[in-house]
């Protein structure tokens, strides 16, 4: 049977990257993943060029059902732990937005980078290589794997979520974390586009590739002024991702159409300057045609409608919808294009310092398998490298 000090299931962000910091110091470290090729999930990220961290990364930017959990690991890897990785590989990267990082070279460069850490360190990669029946737990772990049974001291869960399953997303952490007694907070999928089914479905997908800058509200949660995006099944953009995150079936999204402004002002200056400037006239000099010319029909408006035509009750129910468009989509995307999963193995019983089980010694559960969700921007990332980070230090 072979022995190693750590044994890691799951070979994406933080498996690969806890790997190689526990070979580090010193550990014999085996990693071993399902999938023919290791974390996946870094080639396809940022349109394929893995937005890996953010520079305002704090712990309110994660959702949790203890939101201070997060704190400890994120304090102790940062983002610039994190860059200056990349700069001792040669990496380069540029800020995109609002404090996103993203690689100047392909994703799959900083999966190269991984994988180079982990076999510097002295760390094994075993691809292809699935676990079969039940782990016990006794004086340390034993697996039985289709590569042969493994004895491990220490044992870490970086499975990961449900998102995209035809790329070898499973439910693995989360059976296993069940079956030692952890609580697993309901999952749902994440940064994922939603969906109509009423009329908004035929009008969304007239308007589809449309952009347009707001400020969207799930009903509780921040909001985010982002791009808002209309597609042939609903609504996308980096808006919409962020508030599906606190989204939860049946409630309503809300948008404000003009944010940090006053629609009603900008309705009647332009009413008073330009009297026979049509509603759709006036829309297209804030937002493209195509939406300028749906928007004065959503809110129950003549396209030839002149400015002078439209009373101080008109101006106010327009203006309150400019601030307050509110629409009850019917649902997600799903997994199929979530990039990340809500919920997972609840932090109650988990060392915020360690990442260990509190009901099962030796045990680790680390990255999205956790019950700590990041807003889209390189959060996810970030977390996955502290989590693994702070790991490394006590398996
Ligand atoms: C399209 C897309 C784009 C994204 N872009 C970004 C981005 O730009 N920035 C960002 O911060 N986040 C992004 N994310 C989210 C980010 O990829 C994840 O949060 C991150 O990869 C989680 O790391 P992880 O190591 O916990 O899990 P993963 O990276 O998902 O790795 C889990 C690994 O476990 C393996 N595995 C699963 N089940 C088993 C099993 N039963 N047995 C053995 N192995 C198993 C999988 O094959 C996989 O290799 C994106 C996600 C998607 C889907």
């Amino acid at each position: 049977m072979e022995q190693v000090d750590v044994l890691i299931i799951g070979a994406g962000a933080a498996g690969l990257f806890c790997g190689s910091r526990a070979a580090r110091r010193g550990r014999n470290v085996r990693v071993i993943d399902h999938s023919k090729k290791p974390a996946e999930k870094i080639r396809i990220s940022g349109g394929g060029r893995c937005n890996f961290t953010n520079l305002e990364t704090e712990a309110s930017r994660f959702l949790s059902q203890n939101p201070h959990f997060a704190k400890s690991a994120l304090a102790r890897y940062t983002p610039w732990d994190f860059c200056d990785l990349m700069a001792a590989h040669n990496l380069t990267w540029h800020e995109k937005t609002l404090g996103q990082l993203f690689c100047d070279q392909k994703s799959g460069a900083v999966i190269q980078m991984l994988l180079d850490e982990l076999e510097t360190a002295g760390g094994h990669l075993s691809l292809e290589t699935e676990v079969r029946g039940n782990i016990r737990a006794e004086d340390g772990f034993q697996i039985e794997t289709s590569a042969g049974p493994i004895h491990c001291e220490s044992l870490v869960i970086a499975t990961g979520g449900l998102s995209i399953p035809k790329i070898g997303a499973t439910s693995f952490a989360y059976d296993l974390a069940a079956r030692f007694g952890h609580e697993i907070v309901p999952t749902r999928p994440a940064l994922v586009p939603m969906t109509f089914t009423d009329h908004y479905h035929d009008a969304f997908s007239a308007l589809s590739g449309v952009s347009i800058p707001v400020e969207a509200y799930a009903e509780n949660g921040p909001g985010f002024v982002e791009n808002l995006l209309f597609t042939h099944r609903g609504l996308s953009g980096p808006s919409v991702l962020q508030v599906s995150s606190y989204w939860h079936e049946r409630e309503a999204v809300t948008f404000d159409l003009m944010p940090g402004q006053d629609p009603l002002n900008w309705l009647k200056v332009a009413k008073e300057t330009a009297p026979k400037q049509t509603l759709a006239q006036l829309f297209a000099t804030l937002y493209p045609t195509r939406f300028a010319d749906y928007f004065v029909g959503e809110l129950g408006h003549d396209r030839a409608a002149r400015l002078a035509a439209l009373s101080n009750k008109d101006l106010d129910l327009i203006a309150q919808t400019l601030h307050a468009w509110t629409l009850r989509p019917a649902g997600t995307e799903g997994w199929r294009t979530a990039e990340v999963t809500a919920g997972g193995v609840a932090t109650d019983a988990l060392s915020s310092r360690t990442m260990e089980s509190k009901l099962q010694p030796g045990l680790y559960f680390i990255g999205e398998c956790v019950d700590v969700t990041g807003w889209l921007g390189g959060y996810n990332f970030q977390w996955a490298w502290a989590s693994a980070a702070a790991a490394a230090e006590a398996v």
